[in-house]
Parts: structure tokens; C-alpha cells; sequence
């Protein structure tokens, strides 16, 4: 069975190399592996056509390229964002996404299978934490999208389930194979990591000079709001927090972008976007604004006339603001929303099942 074999991409380079040399085999042979399963994503040890064909037989029985299973996809109708559910090796599932947009490919990957935050507003907030993600697990999410898609990814975002900066360092070394010129070669600047605000990570990330692009969830203007939507918010206050953000575009140079989901009667009157841009003010960023994408009947998305004019109101400022396209609405691409949708057909759910079982 495939859960038995090892993955390759949970090796590092010298476990690679201690096996080819228990195997009598030369040192190099695991760069040329690492050259096949990264920069040329063969699905096969036949594709290895560098090696003898014993060679390559003995590396089949021995790992497998792949491990997760595709067990749903759903294509909105209207955009093709698509969305992927796997299941992995052990039962769990996780989902990724595909968003395009004219030239831009967005590839959505998630970092935990749930998240423990609870944020009211987010499926993948109900589900609590039931495990992280390895770093393998994060860069197959990306290896079997590139096999389905359309078109590269021009962009890699970590907005799927989960908070990457509580799997700190299996997201980082993710990210670093994804970037590496003999990982998959894709540019530092175009991964984005968001956060809900942990500042530890932040803080982290600029003191490592880590070379990926931050995002940080808002999504409230005040702390009394923020507290009642995101409860992580009790511990990282939002005064922190943007002393958190401002001191991270200090040291690294670089724009943060801040995400603020419109959720109606919540978040949305005037006084909150001039809440917002005083909270921002003078930090170097970039803000997008997503309309909240929920079953919930307590998290909705204002009207198109609200969300127009809060996006005027913030604009008058003369920063730069997206309202993140509604790619995906029909879908429910917000996070977490296709895992809870299959689960809801089948009655049974697998995450409730495992919750037991922890
Ligand atoms: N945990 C991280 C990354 C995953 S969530 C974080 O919170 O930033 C990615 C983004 O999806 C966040 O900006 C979050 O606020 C947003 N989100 C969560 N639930 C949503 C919903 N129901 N509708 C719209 N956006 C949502
Ligand atoms: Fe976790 Fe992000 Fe969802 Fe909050 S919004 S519950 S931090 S995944």
C-alpha cells in the first residue's frame, strides 16, 4: 500500500544521499533525484531516465513521488476557480485552490488540516487543529496543482486552511524548496504568507530575514471588534500587532499587505474604513478587501453598494486598495468552505471522526 513507502519529498538532501551510499550507489545520484522529483516533477521513477532501469526499479518499490489522493474538485461555472479536496496518506483531508485571473494563476495552499484560531467568520475555524501539515505535505499541494492547471502558477499564497505561522518551520522549508533555483525555482517575492497576527511570527520572519512576502489578516479596525470575530486577538493585540507590522517593513523594506473581510453589520460603516486608515498610516502596504464568503447567516458580506463605498472611502486616501475579485463566490473558495461542503454531503464527517479519535 502507498502509506507504507516513504515519500521522497519528505527527504532532505543528505537522508537522499545516506541512502544512495547505503545502497552502493555514487554521491551525486541525489542531486540527479532531486533534479527529477523538484525541477522536472516527474510523477514516476520511469521519467528517471538518467538512472539504469534497476536503479529505477529499486527507488519505485522503495518511495513513492506522490501521496495524496484527489477525492473532489469543483470548478466554479463561472470564473474556473478551481478547487481541489486531497486526502492524505493517514484519512485527513485538505484543500487547495486555483484562482485565475487574466495573466494571474494564483495557487492558495493550506498549512494545517484545520486551524485552532476559531475565527467566527472561517469554516476552517470550526474544525479546530487536527494536525500540521509536514513540509512535504505543503509542497505536493503545489507539485499535484501544477499537474492539473491551466497555465504556472504566477502567485502562491498560503490563505488555505490554517495558520502558517504556528507551523513556522515546516512552512518556511516549504517555502524554501518552492523558491530554491534546484527546488521548483518559483519567485521568493510572489509566495505570500498571511497571517492572523501572530507576532511572533512576524517578528521572526524579519529577524530572519526571510525573503517571502507577509500578509496580515485585519479584518477589524478596533480592538473590541477584532477581539469579538478573532479571539487570537485577545493574546496579540492589535496596538502590538501594527508595531509589529510597521517594525517588519522597517527591517525588511517591504510592503505588508493587510486583508480586512467585510462582514455586514460588523465592519463595514464609515467610521470603521476611517478606523482603518489611521491604523495603517504610514506603514508601507497595500490592503485588500474580501467580501466575507459564509453559510453563516451572522457572517455575511455587505451589499455591492456597501463594499463600493467603503472601497471609495479608503481609496480617498490614496492607497492602494483591491477589493479582491469574487473569483471563486460561486464556489465558496473562502477557506475551508469545500471541505465542510463535502462533509456536510456525506453526513459523516471524517474531522469529527478523527476529533474522536486524538
Ligand atoms: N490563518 C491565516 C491564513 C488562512 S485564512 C489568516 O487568517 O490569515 C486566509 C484569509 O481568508 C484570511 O485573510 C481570512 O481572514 C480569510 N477568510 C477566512 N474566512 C473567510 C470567509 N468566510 N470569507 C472571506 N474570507 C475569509
Ligand atoms: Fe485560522 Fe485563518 Fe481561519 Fe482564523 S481565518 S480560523 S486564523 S484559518
Amino acid at each position: 500500500m502507498e502509506s507504507d513507502i516513504q515519500s521522497v519529498l519528505d527527504l532532505n538532501p543528505e537522508q537522499i544521499e545516506t541512502y544512495f551510499s547505503e545502497i552502493g550507489e555514487p554521491k551525486f545520484r541525489g542531486a540527479q533525484l532531486w533534479k527529477g522529483v523538484y525541477s522536472a516533477g516527474y510523477t514516476d521513477f520511469t521519467q528517471f531516465t538518467v538512472f539504469p532501469k534497476s536503479l529505477r526499479e529499486r527507488l519505485a518499490s522503495d518511495f513513492s513521488l506522490r501521496t495524496f489522493s484527489l477525492i473532489d474538485t469543483t470548478t466554479s461555472p463561472v470564473d474556473e476557480t478551481v478547487k481541489f479536496l486531497w486526502q492524505m496518506t493517514d484519512g485527513y483531508k485538505i484543500e487547495s485552490v486555483i484562482i485565475y485571473e487574466g495573466k494571474r494563476v494564483t495557487f492558495c495552499i493550506s498549512s494545517q488540516i484545520g486551524c485552532p484560531l476559531d475565527c467566527k467568520f472561517c469554516a476552517t475555524g470550526k474544525m479546530g487543529l487536527l494536525r500540521n501539515l509536514t513540509h512535504a505535505e505543503i509542497v505536493e499541494q503545489v507539485m499535484q496543482m501544477k499537474m492539473r492547471s491551466k497555465y504556472p502558477p504566477t502567485n502562491i499564497v498560503f490563505m488555505g486552511m490554517g495558520e502558517p505561522m504556528l507551523n513556522y518551520d515546516s512552512v518556511m522549508r516549504a517555502a524554501e524548496i518552492l523558491s530554491e533555483p534546484e527546488g521548483l525555482a518559483f519567485s521568493r517575492k510572489k509566495i505570500t504568507i498571511s497571517t492572523s497576527g501572530i507576532i511572533d511570527g512576524i517578528q521572526r520572519m524579519a529577524n530572519e530575514d526571510r525573503p517571502f512576502s507577509l500578509a496580515i489578516s485585519l479584518n477589524a479596525p478596533n480592538q473590541k471588534t477584532r477581539e469579538a470575530v478573532m479571539p487570537i486577538a485577545r493574546k496579540y493585540r492589535l496596538k502590538e500587532l501594527m508595531q509589529a507590522a510597521k517594525h517588519y517593513t522597517k527591517i525588511t523594506k517591504k510592503r505588508i499587505t493587510f486583508e480586512y473581510v467585510l462582514m455586514d453589520g460588523i465592519n463595514t460603516r464609515d467610521a470603521d474604513a476611517q478606523a482603518l486608515i489611521e491604523l495603517t498610516k504610514g506603514i508601507p502596504c497595500r490592503i485588500n478587501i474580501i467580501p466575507c464568503n459564509s453559510d453563516d447567516p451572522h457572517y455575511q458580506p455587505p451589499s455591492d453598494a456597501v463594499i463600493q463605498h467603503f472601497d471609495q472611502l479608503v481609496n480617498k486616501n490614496h492607497r492602494t486598495i483591491t477589493v479582491r475579485n469574487r473569483k471563486g463566490w460561486e464556489i465558496q473558495a473562502a477557506c475551508g468552505q469545500l471541505y465542510a461542503t463535502n462533509e456536510k454531503n456525506k453526513k459523516a464527517t471524517l474531522y469529527k471522526t478523527l476529533k474522536h479519535v486524538e
